[in-house]
């Protein structure tokens, strides 16, 4: 059952409470939430609710109807959100674990890691023990797998994950592996369940192949019960009479348990089909309905793998694979997850060290405004404090005078280009720099005040890129556009007009956050709507582990073919330029900087190579950013 207690309850009531509930034989814990405080209390024991919610600082006592308990959304309403390493697992982001189905050399396993580092996905999978259908096949290298694996993930610093068989192995493994990985076939193991479950530590738990999603859930429960929250369910496709393909992959199961649970859930798109080909529109399939994170298959020989290659991705499909689950995350309102992104643990405990304050992010903007949904998306909510500035120019001084650790400000809107302010002044605050970008889909609410429907609405207020974006639907309805400062700031003042005449143009989270009402979702013309955001932190602060882009800004000098020079150079060592944007030089008109993006490939030679080259040819030439 749930005991919701008071949000003013004293430490000592708390641990009365507890106490009280241990007494009679629950299994008691805590969950912090972002409304209230909790006590999750489970266990086979009959008692009258009334003798609880008599205790001092209990609100109420909510009985949890389902089998499987702790695991249960009834139980613990936020999503839950954990870390392995650098990686924050859950909530908004999307991650992507691959690697060879087994361990096979120290080569192999090394190869494949560079390879999925390179193609952007955060965490390396390989088996070293393999639990094979035939006692004939390749059964795994055991503890010599483990040790390859252990250093393939040093190496490229992506955590690491493999299938525990043997609940005697479980303490040994602990040594060499980030997460453990219950197999389909061991989802019922309960004895191997209650031994990784005692670790602590992260576990994936795939659904049995015959398993229903209650059984799942329990088995969830065992885990839980024996003392790890982190756990990561994984659907990898149930036995159907369909023999087309390996499994069936069951893509309903994914909101089906993001209704019922708050565990995160991945998917297995290479055991579910069995066929490499079908990996892919499966993968999309999967993001789309909702999952947290997939597990991929990839060999960097799929030809002559020992355990199944058939469905193991080449590097260069999977990095397709990454490539197109990125363009797709902003639309489910996720972000893709990535290891040089700014290592946030490292931040806050620096930040905690200097200051003892809590860590804040500025946006330019009123509370509601789309620059804070990309704070959220970035940073998980509970982390920072999103604080509104006037102007973008507030933005980079808050960052500046150190009243705030980060910036979150736009650079690039997909329909109406680039925010070319803000490409001003990040080249003129060089004490400023790039840690991480996050990209945002765009869905402008046509909102207004409670109890108001549309043909009442005969004018509405917004900012004027907004108002653009929504020119055909407020034709078509024949409502006036009225220009405001910004989006969520109209919606502000929607309040204060009290006229059921006016509406506003907005983000959802606007009309939420000052008690208003959505009359028509997505309003914009085109939905391929995106703005990309720039994550910025003073020079001093912090710095990004193995970055994967650069913002460079640079100078040429005025003479016939400077520029060209300068961008071949970035041809010459292989590397790939993702943006190219030019300015005007304040002071010396008709004179022009350059920005670039360019993606920085694993091995950093090349890239460090060119960096020099430029810094000869071009006349200024200053890193934005390395994240
Ligand atoms: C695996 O991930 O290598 C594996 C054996 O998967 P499953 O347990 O889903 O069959
Ligand atoms: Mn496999």
């Amino acid at each position: 059952m749930v005991v919701v207690l008071e949000n003013n309850i004293s430490d000592s009531d708390k641990s009365k409470v507890r106490t009280f509930l241990e007494s009679k034989g629950f299994k008691v814990r805590e969950i912090v939430g972002e409304q209230d405080t909790i006590f999750g209390a489970v266990g086979s024991v009959s008692i009258d609710k009334r003798e609880i919610e008599l205790l001092k600082g209990v609100e109420k006592v909510v009985p949890i109807h389902k089998p499987y308990k702790l695991a249960s959304r009834e139980l613990k309403k936020e999503d839950t959100v954990f870390s392995v390493g650098p990686v924050k697992i859950g909530g908004n982001r999307l991650v992507v674990i691959a690697g060879p189905c087994a361990v096979e050399s120290r080569e192999q396993i090394i190869e494949s890691a560079i390879a999925a580092k390179e193609a952007g996905a955060v965490m390396l999978r390989g088996g070293a023990f393999k639990p094979r259908t035939s006692p004939y096949s390749f059964q795994g290298l055991g503890k010599e797998g483990l040790e390859y694996l252990r250093e393939a993930g040093k190496l490229t610093g992506l955590p690491v994950v493999t299938e525990v068989v043997a609940p005697g192995d479980v303490e040994m493994m602990k040594e060499y592996i980030d997460v453990y990985q219950i197999g389909a076939r061991n989802m019922q193991n309960f004895e191997l369940l209650k031994t990784v479950g005692s670790m602590g530590m992260p576990v994936i738990l795939k659904r049995g192949m015959s398993a229903t999603i209650e059984e799942w859930l329990m088995a969830a429960e065992y885990l839980l019960a024996s003392g790890t929250e982190k756990i990561l369910l994984c659907e990898r496709g149930i036995r159907t009479y369909e023999p087309y393909t390996r499994n069936t992959l069951d893509l309903s199961a994914i909101p089906i348990i993001r209704k019922l649970s708050h565990l995160p859930i991945i998917v297995d798109p290479s055991h579910a089909t069995g066929l490499r080909d079908k990996v892919l529109p499966m993968a999309l399939a999967a993001v789309a309905a909702g999952a947290n994170g997939l597990i991929i298959e990839m060999h960097p020989d799929p030809d002559n793998a020992m355990s199944d290659g058939p469905q193991s991705l080449y590097p260069e499909q999977l990095e397709k694979l990454i490539c197109d689950i990125e363009a797709l995350s902003p639309v489910v309102g996720k972000e893709l997850a990535r290891i040089p992104h700014i290592n946030e643990k490292e931040a806050i405990e620096k930040n905690l060290r200097d200051s003892g304050s809590s860590l804040k992010a500025a946006f330019q903007g009123k509370p509601g405004a789309y620059s804070e949904k990309a704070i959220m998306l970035h940073f998980h909510e509970d982390e920072v404090t999103a604080v509104p500035c006037e102007s973008f120019k507030d933005v980079f001084d808050a960052v500046l005078k150190g009243d705030v650790q980060w910036g979150v400000v736009p650079i690039e809107n997909s329909l109406a280009g680039s925010i070319l302010e803000n490409y001003d002044l990040l080249s003129l605050n060089p004490d400023v720099k790039i840690v991480g970008e996050v990209k945002v889909r765009i869905r402008h609410n046509l909102i207004a005040l409670k109890g108001v429907s549309l043909k009442d609405i005969n004018k509405v207020y917004s900012h004027p890129q907004a108002l653009a974006q929504c020119a055909d639907y407020l034709k078509k309805h024949n409502i006036e556009p009225v220009t405001y400062y910004d989006t969520a700031g109209a919606v502000a003042n929607l309040k204060s007009f009290e006229d059921k005449h006016c509406g506003a143009i907005g983000s959802a989270e606007a009309a939420d956050l000052y008690g208003m009402t959505i009359l028509k979702e997505g309003i914009e013309t085109n939905p391929n709507n995106y703005t990309r955001f720039v994550v910025i932190v003073r020079e001093d602060f912090i710095t990004v582990d193995n970055p994967v882009k650069a913002s460079v800004i640079l100078t040429v000098s005025d003479e016939p073919g400077a520029l060209s020079q300068c961008l071949s150079i970035f041809a010459d060592h292989k590397l790939n330029m993702t943006k190219l944007e030019s300015r005007p030089i304040h002071g010396k008109p008709w004179s022009y900087k350059f920005y670039i993006d360019i993606q920085i490939p694993f091995d950093k030679d090349q890239y460090k190579e060119a960096l020099e080259a430029i810094k000869e040819k071009a006349s200024d030439f200053r890193i934005l950013g390395e994240y």
